[in-house]
């Protein structure tokens, strides 16, 4: 699930619609530099699983704002690359394509676990995901949690 909401950088007051990545924490948080001035900004998803129930927040240099068409893009995931060359598009589901590809390991070996393993084991193997393209993980809290390696970037 990609939750969307826009954020106004405290600094130099560009604004940005954030589109994040759903992982499993009660609290997601997110930094990345100002598309404008490059200050980061820190935002966060918070969920509620007992009430089943999502917000965001701003937390550092970050401002909430309404949705202004034509505003900059900006990708977040809690648990998948994001690869740089859809970093800034809007309506990109990369999450969706290595998830295929994580199926493809995992019918392969017959196991999750060995999905799990490729990804968290195998920088390269996990970089192919990106096509030799530069990306990044931006979820400060999933930091060495299965799915986010962040391994992409020097690829
Ligand atoms: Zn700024």
């Amino acid at each position: 699930m990609i939750v969307r909401s826009s954020f106004k950088c405290a600094t130099c007051g560009q604004i940005h619609t954030v589109r994040i990545g759903m992982g499993q924490e009660a609290h997601q948080s997110h930094r990345f530099g100002c598309m404008n001035c490059g200050e980061d900004m820190v935002v966060a998803l918070n969920v509620d699983y007992q009430a089943v129930a999502h917000w965001t927040e701003a937390l550092e240099n970050a401002e909430h704002v309404g949705e202004v068409p034509g505003a900059p893009i900006m990708n977040v995931d809690a648990n998948f690359i994001m690869p740089e060359s859809e970093r800034h598009t809007d309506f990109a589901f990369p999450r969706l394509t290595q998830l295929r590809a994580m199926n493809k390991v995992a019918e392969k070996h017959g196991s999750l676990a060995a999905a799990r393993e490729w990804r968290s084991a195998s920088p390269n193997a996990a970089a192919s995901y990106c096509f030799g393209r530069k990306s990044w993980s931006g979820n400060i809290d999933s930091l060495g949690s299965w799915m986010t390696t962040g391994v992409c970037s020097a690829a």
